[in-house]
């Protein structure tokens, strides 16, 4: 790796779309592209043990410099030696910039040129992120990928205020390059711009143009239709051409989705659907999604998914399981996202093999008809 940059990235086009097989160097491990990485929004991935992501052959996890600054605080984190040493987590550890955060989860949020102001959903105490502060936060939190602070509005708003958002988070990309707080931490970009093609293509040469270590799209997966986000995808990789930086789509999804976006040359994405719903008693399979609280589950032998070596599926059956989740116990929670994790992770490393072998078309018209009629 160069003494110089905090990541490396190499890759190879695959023919198939704008698929591309990759590799990206941290200084916490490499991880194999493209990647679905689990989200630990607070310091954990919610019901698993770190032996548990090793398990599930997780790569990197995803944190959130929002909430670990509301609770404990990112000064508390680096007292304590770091994220990745506060949650026995080596492996390499991305971390939002609190964007998406301030959008979705914030009340009272007042945004101006300077940065975002708003009440915390914990108590109500006033806090205020600008692009030197989210910065701040995630090299105290010691992330090995950062992220630009950006100002995510929704799409359906008139275009006026979708490209004022946009040119705002031009300007506030620059601002947290310039406050970039270490350098073994990458920092990605966000490109903004709502499902106008205009825009889009705007904020991808002017994201791209700044030095970046990373190119990420956000501002998708918040309500949009699929067609729409296809279409802006589209518009993403014509204007990012040969860019040869890491790609990642922020907030996708489900496993339909994986495959859209790898087909648009994504090669990083991250999503709290495997886990939330899991906790649900929604399993992901070969054979599609299953609710374990069906009471159909209750007399079923068998393991969630007979190809799936989890834990979970080489120890547990399905009524075991219906009968955990009846009955509200802890280890419900625990073994259902064990399982979807693995699963899912499972699903990308044959997504990677079936793009090396061509067989990519074949794996993905399986998951989709396993998942379009249940
Ligand atoms: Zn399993």
């Amino acid at each position: 790796m160069s003494t110089s940059a905090p990541i490396a990235h190499s890759f190879t086009p695959t023919g198939v779309g704008r698929a591309r097989l990759g590799r990206i160097e941290t200084p916490h491990g490499s991880v194999e592209t493209p990647e679905f990485m689990p989200v630990g929004t607070q310091a954990t991935v919610k019901a698993l043990t770190p032996g548990d992501l090793r398990d599930a052959d997780t790569q990197m996890i995803l944190g959130n410099a929002y909430h670990l600054n509301l609770r404990p605080t990112a000064e508390r984190i680096a007292r304590l030696g770091g994220l990745h040493r506060f949650m026995a987590w080596d492996g390499p550890i991305l971390t939002d910039s609190g964007g998406f955060q301030v959008f979705s989860l914030a009340d009272l949020r007042h945004v101006d040129d300077d940065g975002a102001t708003f009440t915390s959903h914990l108590d109500g105490s006033t806090h205020r992120l600008t692009p030197e502060r989210a910065m701040e936060i995630q090299a105290l939190l010691g992330s090995d990928i950062a992220m630009a602070f950006d100002q995510l509005v929704d799409p359906a708003l008139p275009r006026a205020e979708v490209a004022e958002a946009m040119e705002r988070t031009h300007r506030w990309a620059e601002r947290s390059l310039a406050a970039r707080g270490r350098p073994d931490q990458a920092v990605f970009g966000i490109i903004q711009g709502g499902i106008d093609p205009e825009l889009r293509r705007a904020s991808t040469a002017a994201i791209a143009a700044l030095p970046f270590d990373g190119i990420a799209v956000g501002g998708l997966s918040v309500g949009e239709s699929k067609v729409e986000m296809s279409a802006t995808l589209d518009v993403v990789a014509d204007a990012l051409a040969e860019d040869p930086r890491p790609r990642y789509l922020m907030g996708v999804g489900s496993p339909a989705d994986f495959f859209a976006a790898v087909e648009h040359g994504i090669d990083l994405f991250d999503c709290v659907l495997p886990t939330r719903v899991a906790r649900t008693g929604q399993v992901w399979t070969d054979a599609g999604r299953l609710n374990l609280r069906n009471a159909r589950f209750q007399d079923d032998s068998g393991p969630i998914d007979p190809s799936c070596a989890c834990e979970t599926c080489r120890n547990h059956s399905r009524a075991y399981l219906a009968h955990l989740f009846r009955g509200r116990e802890l280890l419900a929670y625990r073994l259902a996202t064990l399982h979807n994790v693995t699963w899912t992770l499972a699903l990308l490393r044959r997504l990677r093999a079936s793009l090396a072998d061509g067989t990519f078309d074949v794996l993905r018209a399986s998951v989709d008809l396993a998942f379009a009629h249940r």
